[in-house]
């Protein structure tokens, strides 16, 4: 198979990060036992783990953790976090043998899932008894577990992340014990466990508070960055969800919101994903990002003469899009009535400094919630990312925003890439010592912990 010269490069980069992370005998003791390495979504975390494992029952999974010394033992999900969440040269544990919708109630509207459920299979089971997720995330490939240990959320101000519906869980905690957990057993350790890294045990299986099953429509438009914010109080106020995503170097953006809806005529999804679009502003960016005037006015012509048409359907084809272009990404979530500031001081530091990107931002709101760790803990959010495309570096461009969401006094998402470490998230948690009580009291000797999960708590080697 010929290979074009950026492929040969992304492959020959993939090999040297994997070298990188434990050195030429590693990677031969690796393709020795036949352990594949593993790397996530976006390509910029890879790792060489001495064991991946799937148990096949919470009693094997029980036993595996018991049995296993020293650290690094670390659930996987779908790979889709941008953080080192996952690097681990210990234990990876994948939950893809507990799946699927495990029971249901129809009187209460809630239904309980395996944790490894990718949320891309929830939504038919739960339609064929009735009911349907409140809100949904701008992708599905999410596991149940893995979204729900890094407050992933959709966006509307009404809307709380996933961990806010979470009103029970199983967990097989460091000493092999099995834990149901909900508000009558052990609330202080069900609360933690809805937001938890993965740094408190292994989650089997997820009970949610759901609703009956709705449909969406969803209508998208282009129009002048500075008047959509100016206008939020409104749209924020008049729509069940609405976000906006920023063209980067133009003065436009593509909003969108979507409503719930009686009208049954289906306005299903184009198919494909955002590819062709991302690949227009990534020549913009190529040819026109030394001559900044041109290259707004391009972008404003442009980005106008895209077409989105409406969609109309049952809630979860509406919600979930396909992202067919990787990029990495790292996202704030400042105080609701701070987003826009901060998302104007963030666009004019990029068209000022006339960064090197193209992926367009996203401005989502979030609900507060009770829960310890979760980035909403305690306020209303107003979410905001900046990406890079994969095979660009993205450090220095992130280093110029993050100090602006820091000025706002930002939370970074758990699931995305950030600087921060235990002396300053404390600062930015009022509940963070409660967390780190509870994970110390249920995990002493940091089974679950990682390099990474080491530096944001504080831990010593
Ligand atoms: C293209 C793209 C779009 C995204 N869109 C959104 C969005 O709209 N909103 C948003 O908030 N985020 C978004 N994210 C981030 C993503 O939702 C989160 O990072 C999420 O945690 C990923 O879920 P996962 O199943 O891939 O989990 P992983 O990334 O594999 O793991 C995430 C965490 O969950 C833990 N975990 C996984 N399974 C278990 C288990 N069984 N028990 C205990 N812990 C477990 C892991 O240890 C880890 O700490 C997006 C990411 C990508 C790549």
């Amino acid at each position: 198979m010929a290979l074009t010269r950026r492929q040969l490069m992304t492959r020959l980069g993939a090999i040297s990060a994997l070298v990188g992370t434990g050195g030429w005998s590693t990677l031969a003791n690796a393709a020795r036992e036949r352990i594949i390495p593993w790397r996530n979504w976006s390509g910029g975390q890879t790792c060489i783990p001495a064991a991946r494992v799937a148990p096949a029952t919470e009693a094997e999974l029980a036993d595996l953790i018991k049995s296993t010394t020293g650290s690094g033992v670390r659930a996987v999900g779908s790979s889709h976090s941008f953080s080192a969440l996952i690097p681990t040269d210990g234990t990876l544990i994948s939950l893809s043998n507990f799946t699927g919708l495990l029971s249901h109630d129809p009187k209460t509207l809630q239904a309980e899932f395996g944790a490894g459920t990718p949320m891309s299979q929830m939504g038919e089971p739960l339609l064929k008894v009735g009911q349907a997720l409140p809100n949904m995330a701008d992708i599905d490939y999410q596991t149940l577990a893995g979204a729900i240990s890094t407050s992933t959320h959709g966006t509307g101000p009404k809307f709380g992340s996933y961990s806010s519906n979470v009103i029970g869980l199983r967990l097989v905690t460091a000493n092999g014990q099995i834990l149901d957990l909900d508000k009558n057993r052990q609330p202080e350790l069900f609360n933690a466990a809805r937001v938890s890294l993965g740094s408190l045990g292994v989650i089997t299986r997820v009970k949610l508070q759901n609703r009956n099953a709705f449909r969406l429509h969803q209508k998208q438009w282009v129009q002048k960055t500075e008047e959509l914010l100016e206008d939020i109080p409104r749209l924020v106020k008049e729509n069940d969800h609405f976000e906006f995503n920023p063209i980067l170097h133009s003065d436009v953006s593509l909003a969108q919101v979507q409503n719930e809806t009686q009208d049954t005529r289906t306005l299903a999804k184009e198919g494909g994903g955002d590819g062709d679009k991302v690949g227009k502003l990534q020549m913009a960016n190529t040819y026109l990002r030394n001559h900044p005037d041109a290259h707004a006015s391009l972008l404003n012509f442009l980005v106008k003469h895209l077409e989105f048409p409406d969609v109309q359907d049952q809630s979860f084809r509406v919600y979930a899009n396909v992202r067919d272009q990787r990029f990495n990404e790292m996202e704030y979530e400042v105080p609701a009535e701070a987003g826009p500031a901060c998302v104007r001081e963030i666009l004019k530091t990029i068209r000022e400094q006339n960064l090197n990107s193209f992926i367009p931002l996203e401005y989502r709101y979030v609900k507060a919630d009770d829960i310890p760790l979760s980035m909403f803990s305690g306020r209303d959010s107003c979410a905001i990312s900046v990406h890079q495309y994969f095979d660009m570096d993205y450090h220095n461009f992130f280093a110029q925003i993050e100090p602006i969401f820091w000025k706002y006094d930002g939370r970074p998402h758990w699931g995305k890439l950030h600087t921060l470490n235990a002396a300053q998230l404390s600062k930015l948690y009022p509940r963070f010592k409660e967390f780190q009580d509870i994970r110390r009291s249920i995990d002493p000797t940091g089974k679950f912990l990682n390099g990474h999960l080491r530096s944001i708590f504080g831990v010593q080697c």
